[in-house]
């Protein structure tokens, strides 16, 4: 296929502000999560075509893209036919079947939806590319790899489920950002309550795994006082959220690497001092970290247990309980193989979530994965994503209830 030769009009006017610019729209990455680099807009024919990549913040590997193509602000009325080209998904982590894309997009004063198929292009040497032709009525429009998840998201499920969550600040992030830990129960020392700590957005782009944590949170609301005892981080590596970083593997720590002893990111000390604290407070009886695949990936939900070496029976456990949520799950959800222990070429080796609740905690870790837009046929709305949420939620309750762990051995 021939390619329309690209203008250079990219402005970069800031480190942080990158404006791609036709001489009447023009494309920002200066918002909430924003993520896109070496853009460039163009008019073609009626329309306006806009090309990019996902800018990898300095990872290994990018992902994540969230931007907004705009008026400059003097002008209003449509922007009419957009075509949105993603280039070089295969430099994604997991990126290699774009045709799993269904990035979102959200007008104006309106509500995020789901894109369609996207149209593929297979170049001369064998690169793709993505597109997403657009109709926008709106003087703005943003466009993101998945449905966001923030701090406004989270504000939203802690005041739709009243009051049911506190919501307190354990630490700070890196880039001295608070890092909230809701709870629906302190405790009291020595208490036997079972306990659960849970997680989400240690890769910070894995947003799908924050949805369904927003259903598991809500799900636990409704249970009430039948619900454990939960402590639970769903913004941890909010620096990267906020940024727009995918934030997997990136130099040097990824939070999700960081979690030896001692710990080698500030966010990382935080969380294993609240969780001590969490420890003394309650019967810990397992701890779930929520995460997202690779970026093409549309077999299901699926969940990595930590491979204990030492502690087999605690192995064993995280089994049973990872078993009992991809049950719970069902086919209309769950991968069919579910159950599976992290042992992919990994970039670090260095100690997880689900080792340090393991080994120091003598609990269940397990990380579930759930793809950001398909599960088989199925595009995944926010609300399937909660609904997911809801049946881990039940099966962790119904564990939780029955759980025998004797309290771990105190640090
Ligand atoms: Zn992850």
């Amino acid at each position: 296929m021939k390619q329309a030769p690209i203008l250079a009009l990219a402005v970069v006017l800031s480190a942080t502000t990158l404006l791609a610019a036709s001489p009447d729209i023009i494309v920002r990455t200066d918002v909430l999560f924003g993520n896109a680099a070496n853009v460039r807009v163009q008019k073609v024919g009626p329309g306006t075509e806009v090309r990019f990549t996902p800018d990898p913040h300095g990872g290994p590997e990018c992902l994540w893209f969230c931007f907004r193509v705009c008026r400059p602000h003097s002008r209003g009325g449509a922007l009419g036919k957009l075509r949105l080209v993603l280039e070089c998904p295969e430099t994604m982590l997991g990126g290699g079947n774009p045709a799993n894309f269904r990035p979102v997009f959200r007008p104006a004063g309106g509500d995020w939806d789901r894109t369609d198929a996207p149209e593929l292009i297979e170049l001369p040497d064998g690169r793709k590319q993505a597109a997403w032709t657009l109709d926008a009525a709106k003087p703005s429009l943003d466009f993101a790899f998945a449905f966001p998840y923030g701090r406004a998201e989270l504000e939203r499920m802690v005041k739709e489920t009243g009051g049911y969550w506190r919501v307190d600040t354990i630490g700070v992030s890196q880039g001295g950002r608070p890092l909230l830990r809701l709870s629906n129960d302190y405790g009291k020392p020595k208490g036997d309550q079972p306990g659960l700590y849970l997680m989400s957005r240690q890769h910070s782009a894995e947003v799908s795994g924050g949805w369904v944590l927003d259903g598991v949170l809500r799900r636990f609301a409704e249970l009430g006082d039948a619900a454990p005892l939960v402590w639970a981080v769903p913004l941890s590596n909010i620096d990267g959220v906020e940024q727009g970083d995918y934030g997997k593997d990136n130099f040097p720590y990824d939070v999700n690497r960081a979690w030896g002893n001692p710990p080698m990111r500030h966010e990382t000390l935080v969380f294993q001092q609240d969780m001590r604290r969490w420890a003394k407070r309650c019967r810990p009886v397992a701890g779930c970290d929520f995460h997202a695949p690779g970026a093409s990936e549309a077999e299901g939900i699926y969940a990595f247990i930590h491979k204990s070496e030492k502690y087999l029976d605690v192995a064993k456990q995280a089994k049973e309980w990872s078993d009992a949520a991809g049950e719970a799950l069902g086919p209309e959800f769950a991968a069919k193989k579910f159950t599976r222990s992290g042992d992919y070429n990994s970039r670090w080796n260095t100690p997880r979530f689900g080792g340090f609740c393991q080994e120091e905690m003598k609990m269940p870790g397990i990380a579930f994965e759930t793809p950001y837009a398909m599960i088989q046929k199925t595009v995944m709305t926010r609300e399937k994503y909660q609904e997911a949420g809801r049946r881990i939620a039940d099966a962790l309750a119904a564990r939780a209830k029955c759980a025998t762990n004797k309290q771990p051995s105190q640090p």
